[in-house]
């Protein structure tokens, strides 16, 4: 699993970090979120995955290792 955060979408109210806190956190200045772990093993993954769907600018990307599949967000349509 690789998470990635769009920077310029994140709005800084810290639900993920707040959700998923071994995952995500907040910067100091704006409340930005900050990746704490950008490659979790197994047992975060669904806490991970519950910080990304948890965003309400879907600013969040997690991408599965092995296959490249973008395991969140949903595709457009589905
Ligand atoms: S929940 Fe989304 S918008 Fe809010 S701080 Fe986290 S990544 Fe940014």
């Amino acid at each position: 699993m690789k998470i990635s955060v769009k920077i310029d979408v994140c709005s800084g109210h810290a639900r993920c970090g707040s959700l998923a806190p071994e995952i995500y956190d907040a910067d100091e200045i704006e409340g930005k979120c900050v990746v704490l772990n950008a490659n979790p093993p197994s047992a975060l993954y669904a806490q991970a995955m519950r910080g990304a769907r948890g965003c309400p600018e879907q600013a969040i990307t997690i991408q599965d290792d092995d296959s490249q599949t973008i395991l969140w967000p949903p595709a457009k349509g589905k």
